[in-house]
């Protein structure tokens, strides 16, 4: 099993929906800066690190692949 990325299941990521608004949720990377990945390793570039909400612009983080849907937990991302 390779470990080193974060993916959600397709039933499950189909299903989600914001905790706080009911609104879809979108695939997004954190922004890291100053800690990029590899150019070599184009897998980094895809592996899903947080869920946000276009509506009330919330990012959920994913832990280990799991969405953790708590809006206590979510960051916001609109400012
Ligand atoms: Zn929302």
């Amino acid at each position: 099993m390779n470990q080193s990325q974060q993916t959600i299941e397709p039933w499950l990521r189909g299903i989600i929906r914001c905790p706080q608004c009911k609104g879809e949720l979108v695939d997004a990377t954190a922004d890291t800066a100053g800690e990029t990945a590899s150019a070599a390793d184009p897998a980094a570039s895809t592996s899903v690190t947080e869920l946000r909400c276009g509506t009330c612009h919330l990012a959920y983080p994913v832990e280990g692949g799991v969405p953790v849907l708590l809006v206590d937990l979510a960051r916001r991302t609109d400012g």
